[in-house]
């Protein structure tokens, strides 16, 4: 686990939950495989599987505990690249949605009201506002 650089005071503002960003793991990137996006008025870091080539800087480079490419939010495009995965996301396949939340793979329809807060909110919010992040990437 890296050594917090800053401050107790600080600390309260760290990105786990991306209410606070530095956006560090968007510059660092070289495969623009980090987005920001807004989702119900905070801005969430949101993680593109399939044009990241796991290089590590976003982990190397951000302040906090994160590694972003492996904690936050992830959009799949692949079935395999979902599979061979742990982090939480999801990945759409017509009107089917698999989504991985605290560990655990589940497979429903897009139209499912009853799925955990934090990923219903950022694909509906991907869906209604940032479609263009759903295309397929080969
Ligand atoms: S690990 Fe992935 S998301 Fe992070 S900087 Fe490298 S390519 Fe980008
Ligand atoms: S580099 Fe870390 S703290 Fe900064 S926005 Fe990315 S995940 Fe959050």
């Amino acid at each position: 686990m890296k050594a917090h650089p800053f401050d107790a005071q600080i600390d309260a503002r760290r990105c786990l939950e991306c209410d606070e960003e530095c956006n560090k793991c968007i510059d660092v990137c070289p495969n623009r495989a980090n987005v920001s996006i807004r989702v119900e008025g905070f801005t969430q870091i949101i993680h593109m599987d399939a044009l990241c080539n796991e290089c590590g800087n976003c982990g190397t480079f951000c302040p906090w505990e994160g590694d972003p490419y492996r904690d936050k939010v992830t959009v799949f495009s692949g079935e395999e690249d979902f599979k061979n995965s742990r982090n939480p996301g999801f990945l759409l396949k017509g009107r089917d949605l698999n989504y991985r939340f605290n560990g655990e793979v589940s497979r429903t329809s897009v139209d499912n009201p009853d799925l955990p807060e934090k990923i219903i909110n950022v694909f509906k919010t991907i869906k209604e506002q940032y479609d263009y992040l759903l295309g397929v990437v080969e």
